[in-house]
């Protein structure tokens, strides 16, 4: 029996009795011949009620005291659970992040780990003592180098982090996550009561989900599961059942120091062989996008990346990509469909198709651009400085896809491989065997996220760099970008040729985001700046709709029969994210989940 790192979140440390059946918990896994590390998040909704306040006294309170501050929540639990433990027979011992050398960047409410001294966790092992660390927070600076030590936190939801980082340290055999519910199901079970729990999941399957909105596990630790192929489960504090394994390919090896901050982007993959149609000005109002792509999928084409957004205020622009050879096909299904969306047949202006033969896309991959809002901007910088025009942006949390003239294409690899040091390949999911086992299904699950807002900036000139400087202005303030899309119609304004472009922040960053984005607008030569935060994203991950037709349809279609408008739209090769209104946002949720076929018989319990 080896070592094993288990984590316990919240509700599970809840109270005096829950950490007491936590602690015979993981005696029992001790008499079963296991050494365990044990991480815990603060008790029950404690960090919540520390942050209301920290917010009661400041509006904007340094982030340095925010993490003094939620830093102690975990400090309590440790405290408590190692005394379960005595009281059992166990021995035990209690560390803080310090405490164990959890050491991470200085970068306060959102460090990074970069690197964790294993010789006290290992001298503690071997006295036969449990190990009851932290999660949640790591120390910066070094007092060698004469630098400031503080108290840092990995971020909101980070012990899942902290758990899975130690077990890449400490080599353990496995990490397991204990919860309030089964395991991972196919949607949020307090949202989708009908969800269902899955057995296993890949991780890249996972961080999608992750970052769009499926709480139950923070991104960073899928990451970091599958960068060092950690064996990951997700169970129920509760129960003994299995739960759901994460998957994760076999890892290249790779060093421990620098374990969160290594390449932000893993890899620059591109595909060469696209061809674009763009639908513009159709109309704003439900079941556009199902009757187009409901239409493409029953001639089976394959679709790619989808955007659409919405433009001087009521016409939506739908644009997507397929393989160079259906071309010509998918061209006379949408001249065939356009008639019909236009409000008044004869107004030609309406529903116009435009086509692109030779595009490439290009894409960075890799989860080290969560939180990292630099990594998209210096992408477009890149490509800019290189002259190389971006036609299409699609962007998920961990990838960021453009579509760039196919003459470009090898330009542009070039540029971005050296920009980011890594080495460039074919679409990684493509070269995947996985999704072609006729068991995986074509969605794994869904989820909503009802924190973000949208961002619209008129009138942007229309030349290369002019999305690099947008985001560089929001990357320097903080702010993370989502779900970039830029219109594919380019109209004069004031003499220039220009586009609008959307984006969706975190609601929290709405207000700064616009203020900095119009402080700037004249110096940019860019119209006005909107926001609008009654926004949801609905989203559905599967690796399994890589090169299936008429995935996407099936999610249009079931928002159209529910009468949902779709405001904007955006894809990576293994997700498809509607915004829709925010009242509608549960809704949609729901009807995308059952539209799947991902309604479970059973209906989960979640525990108070
Ligand atoms: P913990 O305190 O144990 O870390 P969290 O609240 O962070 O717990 O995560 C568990 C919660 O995640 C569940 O109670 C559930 O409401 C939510 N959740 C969101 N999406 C999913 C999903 N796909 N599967 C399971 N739980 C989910
Ligand atoms: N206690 C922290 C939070 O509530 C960290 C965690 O629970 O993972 O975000
Ligand atoms: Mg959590």
């Amino acid at each position: 029996m080896g070592l094993i790192v288990q984590k316990y979140g919240g509700t599970s440390v809840g109270s005096v009795e829950r950490i007491q059946a936590v602690a015979e918990r993981i005696h029992h896994a001790v008499q079963a011949g296991n050494s365990v590390i044990v991480v815990v998040s603060a008790m029950g909704k404690s960090t919540d009620v520390l942050v209301g306040l920290a917010n009661d006294i400041s509006s904007n309170p340094s982030r340095r005291e925010m993490d003094m501050l939620l830093s102690t929540g975990e400090q309590v639990t440790i405290a408590l659970l190692s005394m379960a433990l005595h009281e059992r027979g166990q021995a035990a011992i209690s560390l803080t992040g310090a405490q164990v050398g959890i050491v991470t960047e200085a970068d306060h409410t959102r460090a990074r780990i970069l690197n964790i001294k294993t010789a006290r966790l290992e001298r503690h092992l071997a006295e036969g003592k449990v190990i009851v660390v932290a999660g949640f927070q790591g120390i910066s600076g070094s007092w060698e180098q004469g630098e400031d030590v503080e108290i840092t936190t990995l971020g909101r939801g980070g012990s899942d982090t902290s758990a899975v980082a130690l077990a890449a340290a400490m080599q353990a055999e496995k990490c397991e996550i204990y919860t309030d519910v089964s395991g991972i199901l196919t949607s949020d079970p307090r949202v989708v009561p009908n969800a269902r729990l899955m057995d296993e999941i890949t991780c890249d399957e996972m961080l999608e989900l992750a970052s769009l909105g499926a709480s139950v596990l923070h991104p960073r630790a899928v990451e970091i599961a599958r960068n060092y192929g950690i064996t990951l489960v997700v169970r129920s504090s509760w129960t003994d059942e299995p739960g759901t394994r994460v998957t994760s390919p076999e890892p290249h090896p790779r060093p421990l120091e620098g374990l969160e901050i290594a390449n932000p982007v893993d890899a620059v993959e591109f595909d060469v062989d696209q061809a674009k149609v763009a639908l513009l000005r159709v109309p704003d109002r439900p079941g556009v996008a199902a009757q187009l792509f409901g239409e493409l999928a029953t001639q089976a084409l394959n679709v790619d990346l989808i955007i659409q957004s919405i433009h001087e205020g009521n016409s939506n622009d739908i644009a997507f990509t397929v393989r160079s050879h259906t071309l010509t096909q998918a061209e006379s299904v949408v001249e065939h469909i356009a008639p019909a969306l236009r409000t008044q047949p004869t107004a030609a202006d309406e529903a116009e198709v435009q086509t692109s033969g030779n595009i490439a896309k290009i894409s960075i991959a890799g989860a080290g651009m969560i939180g990292r809002p630099g990594v998209a901007a210096g992408m477009f910088s890149a490509l800019a400085a290189a002259g190389v025009n971006i036609q299409m942006i699609s962007t998920s949390e961990v990838k960021v896809s453009c579509t760039v003239a196919e003459t470009d294409g090898n330009r542009a690899i070039a540029t971005l491989c050296q920009h980011f040091d890594v080495t460039s390949s074919p679409a990684r999911l493509d070269q995947s065997k996985v999704f072609k086992a006729p068991d995986t299904p074509s969605v794994r699950g869904a989820a909503l996220d009802l924190e973000q807002a949208q961002l619209a900036i008129r009138y942007v000139p229309d030349e290369p760099g002019l999305a690099a400087r947008i985001f560089q202005i929001l990357a320097d303030r903080g702010i993370s970008v989502d779900m970039i899309i830029q219109s594919q119609r380019s109209r004069l304004h004031n003499d220039k040729m220009t586009r609008d472009i959307a984006c969706t922040v975190a609601q929290a960053d709405a207000t700064l985001a616009r203020d900095v984005l119009q402080a700037a607008a004249s110096e940019l030569g860019c119209g006005a700046v909107l926001v609008n935060k009654a926004i949801a994203k609905v989203s559905v991950v599967g690796i399994g709709m890589i090169h299936r037709p008429g995935i996407a349809a099936v999610m249009f279609q079931s928002l159209s029969e529910a009468g949902i408008n779709i405001q904007m739209i955006a894809t990576s090769e293994i997700k498809i994210s509607c915004v829709v209104q925010e009242d509608k946002g549960i809704e949609a949720l729901n009807v995308v989940h059952s539209a799947f076929g991902l309604a479970g018989s059973e209906v989960v319990e979640v525990p108070a």
